[in-house]
Order: C-alpha cells, then sequence, then structure tokens
C-alpha cells in the first residue's frame, strides 16, 4: 500500500475536526496547532493506552506529573542551557534560518531563489524557551521545559522516600514541552510546543546488565505500537552514532516510522547513563546491600502529537469511493455510532436513544440522524468509527439492529439483547 501523502489528512484533520492550524482567525501561528474534538478524543486514547501499558499494567513503575516551569538552575545542572542546541544556518539572500542537518529542507529553500545557494557558517541555537516571571520589575528568567525528563529527576528522592519502590523502578509521566525549532513542519511532526510521554527507568550502575534492560525496553517499545495497529513494516529501530547522541546519552535508539515525508523519528531510547542524577548530586540508598550509588537512567521518551499523526498516517486509506481511517478500537475517537434510520419517526428515534444510552457505558459511542444511512456510514468510516448500528423499522418487530463493519462493509442483523456482548467479542478479536 502506498503512504499517505500528508496532504490529504491534514485536510481530512481539518474538516472532520481533529487537527486545526493554531490561531487560525488571526492569520496561524507557525508551529502551534490545536487539537479538535475528535483530535482531543484520539490524543487522550493514545495516552490512556500508553499509561496502561507502562504504568498500570506494571508493579515496579509510578507516575509522576512535574512543573512546566522549573527552577532555572535545574537546567544549568541538567546542561541544557549549555549542550541543547541545534547548529544553525543562515539564507544570505533572506536571512530565514534553518537547521543545518537537514539537507532536504536546505535544498527545498535554495530551489527557491533564483541565485546561487549561499549560506552563513553553522551556529549553536539554543532550543529553549524563555519566560519572564514577576509582576513586577525586574523580571527573573525562566524557561518552559525543553524535555519533560528533568522533572522526574528533581523528584527522585521524594519518590523514593514517600513510596515503597526498590531499584530497579521506573518513574513515568506524560506532559508538554516547549522547544524553539528553527524548522517546524510537516504538519504536527515537528512543533514548537507538544506533549511527551516518558518512562525513567532506574537501574543499577552495572554495565554489563544495563545495556540488556536497554535492549528489552526497545523491543516492549516496538510491540506496543504494532499491538496498537501500526503496520511492523512502517517501523524500524534507527541506532544513532556517537557523534549524533544527545549530550547525557551513552546509547541512543529510535523508533522510526515510515512517512511520506522519509523514515522520521517516532520514539527515541536512550541509555542516560549517571548523567543526570549525577549531575543534580543525586543518589540511592539500598535498603538491602546498604549501598550507596547513583543509578543508570534507561529512557523512552515518545511525543503524543508525533505518535498520534503516524497513527493517523497508518490509518488512513483512500479506495475508489471513501476515506477509511482503519484506527484501532483502543485508539479511534469512537468504537461504534446509533443511527435511526430516519430521523423524523419519533418511534425509530425513542428506541436508537435507548440503545444509545445502553452503549454508551460500554463504548465511545456517537450519534448521527443526518442524511441518508450510506452517507453516515461514509462519515463514520473516515473518522474511524468501528461500527454502525442503524435502528429500522425491523429493529420495532424482532429488537434486532443492523451492525455494519468500518473495514469491510459486511452487515449483520444482531439482537438487542446480544448486542453489547457482540462489539465486545469484536474488539477483543
Ligand atoms: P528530533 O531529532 O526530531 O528533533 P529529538 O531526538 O530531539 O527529536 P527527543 O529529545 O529524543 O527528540 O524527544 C523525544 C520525542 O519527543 C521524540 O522522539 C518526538 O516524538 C518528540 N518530539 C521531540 N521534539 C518534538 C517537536 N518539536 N515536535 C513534536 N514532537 C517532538
Amino acid at each position: 500500500m502506498s503512504l499517505t501523502a500528508l496532504a490529504d489528512l491534514v485536510s481530512l484533520c481539518k474538516r472532520r475536526g481533529f487537527i486545526y492550524p493554531g490561531s487560525a482567525i488571526y492569520g496561524g501561528y507557525k508551529g502551534f496547532w490545536d487539537y479538535g474534538p475528535l483530535g482531543v478524543a484520539l490524543k487522550r486514547n493514545l495516552k490512556d493506552a500508553w499509561w496502561q501499558t507502562m504504568v498500570t499494567d506494571r508493579d515496579d513503575v509510578v507516575g509522576l506529573d512535574a512543573a512546566i516551569i522549573m527552577n532555572p538552575e535545574v537546567w544549568r545542572a541538567s546542561g541544557h542551557l549549555d549542550s541543547f542546541t541545534d547548529p544553525l544556518v543562515e539564507c544570505k539572500h533572506c536571512h530565514q534560518r534553518f537547521r543545518a542537518d537537514e539537507p532536504t529542507q536546505l535544498a527545498k529553500h535554495e530551489a527557491t531563489h533564483d541565485q546561487p545557494p549561499a549560506w552563513t557558517e553553522p551556529k549553536k541555537f539554543n532550543l529553549l524557551t524563555e519566560v519572564l516571571l514577576g509582576a513586577t520589575e525586574p523580571k527573573s528568567k525562566a524557561y518552559l521545559r525543553g524535555e519533560i525528563t528533568q522533572g522526574v529527576f528533581v523528584n527522585f528522592a521524594h519518590v523514593v522516600a514517600s513510596t515503597r519502590i526498590k531499584i530497579p523502578f521506573g518513574i513515568a509521566q506524560i506532559g508538554k514541552a516547549f522547544r524553539n525549532e528553527i524548522t517546524p513542519g510537516n504538519f504536527t511532526f515537528r512543533s514548537l510546543e507538544f506533549e511527551q510521554m516518558e518512562l525513567e527507568y532506574f537501574v543499577p550502575p552495572d554495565d554489563s546488565a544495563a545495556p540488556k534492560i536497554f535492549t528489552q525496553l526497545q523491543a516492549q517499545r516496538l510491540d506496543w505500537y504494532v499491538k496498537l495497529g501500526l503496520q511492523a513494516s512502517h517501523l524500524r529501530f534507527r541506532e544513532h552514532q556517537a557523534d549524533e547522541r544527545a549530550h547525557y546519552a551513552r546509547l541512543a535508539t529510535d523508533i522510526e516510522y515510515h512517512t511520506s515525508f522519509g523514515w522520521k523519528e517516532c520514539e527515541g531510547i536512550h541509555h542516560r547513563g549517571d548523567w543526570d542524577l549525577s549531575h543534580h548530586h543525586l543518589t540511592y540508598h539500598d535498603p538491602e546491600t546498604n549501598a550507596t550509588y547513583t543509578p543508570y537512567v534507561l529512557e523512552t521518551s515518545v511525543g503524543v502529537d508525533r505518535a498520534a499523526l503516524f497513527f493517523l498516517l497508518d490509518a488512513y486509506e483512500l479506495t475508489a469511493d471513501r476515506v477509511i481511517l482503519k484506527l484501532h478500537p483502543r485508539l479511534a475517537p469512537y468504537q461504534v455510532a446509533v443511527f435511526p434510520l430516519l430521523k423524523n419517526k419519533p418511534e425509530l428515534v425513542k428506541t436508537a436513544r435507548q440503545v444509545k444510552d445502553r452503549l454508551k457505558a460500554n463504548f465511545r459511542t456517537a450519534w448521527d440522524d443526518r442524511g441518508n444511512i450510506g452517507k453516515r456510514y461514509y462519515a463514520q468510516d473516515e473518522i474511524g468509527t468501528l461500527y454502525g448500528i442503524t435502528i429500522d423499522f425491523t429493529t420495532l418487530q424482532d429488537e434486532t439492529v443492523t451492525v455494519r463493519h468500518r473495514d469491510t462493509t459486511a452487515q449483520v442483523r444482531v439482537s438487542l439483547a446480544k448486542l453489547v456482548d457482540y462489539l465486545n467479542h469484536q474488539f477483543k478479536a
């Protein structure tokens, strides 16, 4: 199957209320996006699925929600004030700036000028976003977090002291991060404000055991995407070479997704060694061995927006007569939709409302009573709803409904008494 063109998805997302350009009525704001009713639902489902696997299903991981703005000393200690940089070049013709390490972007820009390309030497550019705090002058400078990770480290000792958890253990977090990206683009792939889902897993500083856990984490994370419906052939690992690793990383592997604009990073898995805890002067005391040491940290970090984009691209299918968003039942904004055949027949509407009320206790359920049934099916197909349930005149006689499947368009009659069981069975299959 060919890869989904980004433009097709951008248009669907706007038209159906997944994602809108930020501040659009004021001409937009580059690198910022707003999530509409369906986008919010998709992101929430994605975060729930991640939390379930990474926290709820495990005994060795606890959650955290740290502040976005922290004492600026955190960023000095973590090395981000010095090293959170991208190399940047400026076009001498028009003074626009681009990442020096993105040759396709540079070539694309060069083609917009008649003159031969002319770039400045690459200069380091810090990605942290500054904010000014204080009601009176002089205001004090702080930073919006450039990664959610540091909030975990500054709370490491609190978590150890206030829970019964012992190494090896992890702290998981989901939250917003901000980066002064030089070339935001490819829709939500690279934006200035985005959300991350991260696990920081603390292990003893053992150079033979830690790389093995690192390898296990990679396999677990890849598996998570495949179980949620991403095509395995669209995913791959890419190991970072020493010269491209972030300042904190001893080992780094990306999980990449195959987009129509190339293989792109979806998730970073990093062996951060003792970089962070030692820079924050934090240690761990093992109550059993009585040893005190600085643990190693193994990290998995994925952007919610980027992963949502990849799940959408992967799910998008254009057939001869319709668009289908083949989202996994865990992720689809709605799992089922209920339709009264005709909206001007009160007995149909009343029964359909009763069906909807029964289903909504079990499934994310939409209601649609506009237009003909065929159009309603198509409208639900392109937002990913798995089953359409039609209440018609036969329903009033024999208490059965038509259940129509999104991907196959197959229709079956199911009795109202068995509908919840039938759907549960389908979602488990
Ligand atoms: P890139 O090389 O694409 O800039 P990175 O290696 O700097 O990414 P990490 O610091 O490892 O990214 O961040 C972890 C994850 O956060 C990434 O894999 C990505 O999913 C997400 N992410 C990072 N920067 C952005 C951004 N500007 N917009 C959206 N998501 C982002």
